[in-house]
Parts: structure tokens; sequence; C-alpha cells
């Protein structure tokens, strides 16, 4: 996972997984759920996987690699049945590895499941303990979650009141022992359910067929799949679908119960023609920039959008400022993941691999440079540094949502804070670090502004250290970063 970690010019945080599900009886789904996996295979590319049900038997075919990698006509003819996960896998808990790709399978004493998991788990180890496995034993936190599940179905009365009755009852008496981040989608023979925990981290929404339903991570892959948006499926929800329709359940007490959307799947995460919130994101991505804009303006020749998530709100921060819009870096959409150097040393190679000045375009210009965050700060620095070689005469970066300072442990692969260039730096010390004549962030109040739903729940510790749920203590995490409470800085380490 660490090699996976260190992708070449890809700085962003990086998303967990994409889930989809799907029932529609009278109807063969596996083509569709390949369908919906593509419009979700941005958020993971290491594995994709489903497993489908005729009402008698489930099957699970999973492999490494991307969607199109791992089904193909011949292998998608072998998958028949009306109800279906899938799963798009991007590790953040657990190595990458054909094991820990998904969907989780189980046959529990005659009860076959399979589970798909958007999201990291926060207690993975007392868990685990709970259980009897020893340290290291959970492959992954979504392994462990299926796990938890199989013996709970083992202990219980089987077919007590119908196999999918059984399977909702255990799985409500294991979500109460979860914490953390979990947007899930399971299925057994007959049903399908999906899950969203109290605090909602991850999205899932769910779509009408004109014979079925549809769960998906996002609703790009409803509009593929020829679902209509129904809703988001709410924090704290279960919902069961089956032959008798659609129902919810809501296995946590309301207390317990607060949003808190990942603000990243806003920034960055999900894909620009996503709906949350009731607001489309590219939308929300262009009034970024336009706040951006009204925050840090700069005199300049032209604005230039880091390939592909900074391109909104470039346009926006073009719009409000009335620099003109330019296109300053070209993107090999063909290198995809595939060069992998953990070393930050090399990733200026990296970048080149990914990105090329337009020479002709920025020579001698004063160029805005947009993008959506800095994690670590490496790659940025080399794309300065290429803009600088290919002949701009200035480069003013401007970001799209706030210093990115703590480690996020729900779902997304930042790395420890040691790792975080703004842990512990002030934007004037990142901007001499990545080599830019200024820099500056969008501010919190503008970023949620900007979303469309200021009032909205969203969870912001990556940006605040205030994180909404307990979480464990990671090497080079201050003991005071815990739920609702800021850490301590630590000295940064020396950087190249
Ligand atoms: S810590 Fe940051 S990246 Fe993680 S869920 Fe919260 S807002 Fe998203």
């Amino acid at each position: 996972m660490e090699q996976v970690k260190a992708l070449l010019g890809d700085e962003s945080p990086r998303e967990a997984c994409g889930v989809f599900g799907i029932f529609a009886p009278g109807r063969n789904v596996a083509p569709i759920v390949v369908d919906g996996l593509h419009a979700l295979q941005h958020r993971g590319q290491e594995s994709a996987g489903m497993a489908v049900s005729d009402g008698n038997a489930m099957v699970v075919m999973k492999d490494m690699g991307l969607v199109s990698q791992v089904f193909n006509d011949y292998k998608i003819a072998g998958l028949v049945g009306h109800v279906a996960i899938g799963h798009t896998r991007y590790s953040t808990a657990g190595s990458s590895s054909w094991h820990n790709a998904q969907p989780m399978y189980r046959n529990a004493g005659g009860t076959q499941f399979a589970l798909g998991h958007n999201g990291n788990l926060t207690n993975v180890e007392e868990l685990a303990a709970s259980i009897g496995m020893l340290p290291g034993m959970a492959t992954s936190d979504s392994d462990l979650m299926a796990e938890l599940l199989n013996r709970e179905l083992e202990r219980g009365a089987p077919y007590a009141n119908g196999e999918s009755q059984v399977l909702v009852e255990a799985l409500e008496r294991v979500l109460l022992r979860l914490q953390g981040a979990f947007s899930l989608v399971l299925a057994d023979r007959e049903c399908l359910i999906g899950v969203r925990d109290p605090n909602g981290f991850r999205p899932l929404c769910l779509g009408r067929l004109d014979d079925g339903w549809v769960l998906a991570s996002e609703t790009p892959a409803l509009d593929i799949a020829g679902a209509h948006f129904v809703r988001e499926v709410e924090p704290g929800e279960l919902v069961v679908i089956g032959a008798d329709g659609c129902t919810s359940r809501r296995p946590w007490p309301p207390e317990r119960v607060q949003p808190k959307l990942c603000i990243f799947e806003f920034v960055y995460l999900a894909r620009p023609d996503s709906r949350l919130y009731g607001q489309e994101l590219h939308a929300a991505r262009v009034r970024m920039g336009e706040l951006l804009a009204e925050q840090a303006s700069v005199a300049a020749d032209m604005v230039v959008g880091i390939p592909d998530s900074g391109i909104p709100a470039a346009e926006g921060y073009s719009r409000r400022s009335r620099v003109p819009f330019g296109h300053g870096l070209v993107k090999n959409r063909y290198i995809g993941r595939t060069f992998i150097d953990p070393e930050p040393g090399k990733r200026a190679v990296g970048v080149r691999r990914k990105l090329n000045p337009l020479r002709e375009a920025i020579a001698g210009k004063r160029l805005v440079v947009v993008d959506d965050s800095i994690v670590r700060g490496t790659t940025t620095r080399a794309i300065v540094s290429m803009l600088r070689e290919a002949g701009a005469s200035e480069v003013h970066l401007r970001i799209s949502s706030p210093p990115y300072r703590w480690p996020c442990y729900f779902g997304l692969d930042t790395g420890t804070r040691a790792e975080l260039i703004a842990a512990d730096l002030e934007v004037g010390e990142v901007c001499d670090y990545v080599g830019a004549d200024s820099l500056a962030y969008l501010s919190l109040d503008a970023l949620k502004r900007a979303t469309g739903v200021p009032g909205a729940g969203f969870c912001d510790a990556c940006l605040t250290g205030e994180y909404p749920v307990p979480v464990p203590i990671r090497p080079n995490t201050p003991q005071r970063a815990r739920a609702g409470g800021r850490g301590t800085p630590v000295p940064a380490p020396a950087r190249q």
C-alpha cells in the first residue's frame, strides 16, 4: 500500500472506494453493475469486483485492476442474476491485494452475503479483539466487518424470520459496534441493503428503475444505470430493498446521528457531475474559484487550472477576477496510476510524465495557477518549477480549499501529520517551499458558502483538527487531536 500511496503526479487526497448495488427482478444486472462501476472508477483504481445472485446462489468475481481489466464480455456472461453489488477499491486500510479486493463474501451456515465498503473504521483493533482476532489478523477493516457479521449470523437463529430478515437483524447489531466512516452495500441471495454511518462521512444515493432500485456512491452511476435519483441515503439510515419494495430502518439512536459529509467530496473527490446535498459539484467548484478571486486577487495575465480537478475553480477565479482563463498544462490521460515511485525526490519525474506545459501559451506571462489542495507539497513544487522552466514570469498559487493540516481517518489517504506540508508551516513558508511568487488558500467559511449549502453538516477535520468522532492516534499525531479538539503542533520534518 505504501508504494501505491506514492503514485506520481497525483498529490490530491485520494478516495477510498466506490460502491454500487442493484435490485431488478427479471433482469440480468451484471452489465449494469459494470457500467455503474465505470462511473465510479475515479474513487478507486486498484481493484474491482461484483457479487451477483439469481435468488439461488451468489457468484463473486473480483480482481486487481481497473473495471475494464477485471470485467469483459466473456466474464460478464457468467454472472447471472437480478440482485448484485459492485465495488471499486483504493486501499486506505489493508494492503492492495486480491484478498482485500471487494466485495467481501461469507457463507454463514447457508446465509450467503456480500459486502462492499467505502470509508474507514476507526475502532478496528477493538473490534478485532472482541472476536478473538490477534493484531494483524484482520486484513482490512472491510474484511473485519464481514467477519463480524458472519459470526453474528452463526450465533443467531437461522431462517427464523426469513434469510434476509435474519441478515438485517444481525447487521443492525454489528453496525452499533462500528465507529468511523462506512457507506455500505450488501446483498444476500434475495435482497439489496444500503447503510450510511450516523455521520454520513461518505456519500450514498438511492435511485429508482422502472422495475427496480439502485444504490451508488455518486449520482452519475445512477444516470448510467438508467435510474432516476430518489434521494441520498441519510446518515444513520439502513435501506432494505427486496420483493416488497424499499424500506428504511434507523439502527442508531437519534442523538448519535449527526451529518458530517466529507467536505472534500465537494472540493475534489466526487465527480463534477455528481449531486450532493442537492448541489451539482461543478457549479460549487466554480463558486470556490470565484470566492478565491475575491479573497486573494493578484495582478496577472492568465489563470491556469491544474488538470483536471483545478479547472472548475480556475474558471471561477477567471470569471470573478476578469483575468483571462487559459490552458497552460496538458495532461497525459493514459498514464493513469501506472507509474509508482515512492521517493519524493523522484516525483518531479512523475509530474513530467503526467503533465506537460504549453510553452507558447505561458512564456513571459504572470500566471495564477489554481489547484484544489496541497497535501504533501512535492507535486506542487514540481509543477511550479515546470511552469517557470517553460517561461512563466510569475507563478501565483491559489488553492480552492484551506490548508490541509490534519490526517484523515475516515477514508482518505493523506498519510501522517508529519507528511502534510501545511501541518506546521505558515502559508509563507509553504509558498517558499513550493517556489511560488505568492500563495493563498480559500477560507473555510468561503468554502462552505461555495458549496451552496453552508448550513449543512460537514466534516472539516483535516482543515481544523476538530474530529467529529474519536480517532486513533497515529505516529506524529499529537494526543490532543481527538474529537472536538485541536492538536498541539509538532515540529515539521526537514523537507527536501
Ligand atoms: S478529515 Fe477531511 S478528508 Fe477526511 S472525511 Fe473529514 S473532511 Fe473529508
